[in-house]
């Protein structure tokens, strides 16, 4: 039998790499994405592509019901606030959180994985998050990962007795030392298609070129390729396709440090 991952998957690059890279651990995939009634629900759209490209089942979990409860604080994901433009600096960062929000993700794919004996649920979250989401830290993906096995012990595929256990890695981070650009390395070297993935806050119909995700994915890619061409890569031709609003925009950004 084929072992099968559940995915937290939300069309960006880096899930969307996270699903190329299970796979490519022989993993069959459950793409699993979360609708917050996000402005940038755009990406939503993108999950599919990729899913289709993947041919992996994909499911949306709607929690635009608690929306209006988590954006109290008035998080830019969901809420009115303006999108910051420029660099993904820790300020404007802390403009984008929601509350709690992958411990919400986790337990719900984390059920999902356990309801289908899956043999573990993979998250996306890397270094680049750590410094301003505590809930993309190693401590807390340890301490979430310990709930869920506890929590379902001699259910799905986590044994009764945990003594010897192993993996304690119910939940899957490979991605969790790498900075964006090693993550979109790891995109380069699986054929992911980048123009199937959506990164932009602002929620028009191309990526804008300068909000924080896009000036931050943009940078990311364009280090990648540098690794990737130094490593002895050859590329025919640049591989994001992304139609962008401002494709240059993001070089003042950080020669400005805007
Ligand atoms: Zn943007």
């Amino acid at each position: 039998m084929t072992k099968k991952a559940v995915v937290v998957f939300s069309g960006g690059l880096d899930s969307t790499t996270l699903a190329y890279y299970v796979r490519s651990q022989g993993y069959d995939l459950h793409l699993v994405s979360f609708d917050y009634g996000q402005r940038h629900s755009k990406e939503l759209v993108y999950a599919a592509k990729t899913a289709l490209v993947l041919d992996a089942r994909h499911d949306i979990v709607d929690l635009s019901s608690i929306t209006p409860l988590l954006a109290a604080g008035g998080s830019s994901l969901v809420s009115g606030t303006d999108v910051p433009e420029g660099h993904y600096a820790a300020d404007n960062m802390k403009a984008t959180v929601v509350p709690n929000r992958n411990m919400i993700m986790l337990s719900i794919a984390g059920g999902i994985a356990v309801a289908e004996n899956a043999e573990m649920v993979a998250t996306g979250v890397h270094a680049g998050d750590h410094f301003i989401y505590p809930d993309c830290r190693p401590r807390f993906i340890n301490a979430a990962n310990a709930a869920i096995v506890l929590g379902n012990s001699g259910f799905g595929s986590i044994p009764e007795t945990l003594e010897g256990y192993k993996p304690m890695r119910f939940i899957s981070t490979p991605f969790i030392d790498m900075t964006k650009a090693q993550i979109a390395f790891t995109a380069l070297e699986l054929g992911v298609h980048f123009e199937d993935t959506w990164s932009c806050y602002k929620g028009g119909d191309r990526h804008c070129g300068k909000c924080g995700t896009c000036v931050e994915r943009l940078e990311a890619i364009s280090q990648a390729v540098e690794m990737y061409v130094e490593e002895g890569g050859q590329l025919t031709h640049w591989p994001d396709l992304t139609d962008y609003e401002d494709r240059n925009y993001w070089k003042t950004a950080l020669k400005e440090g805007v």
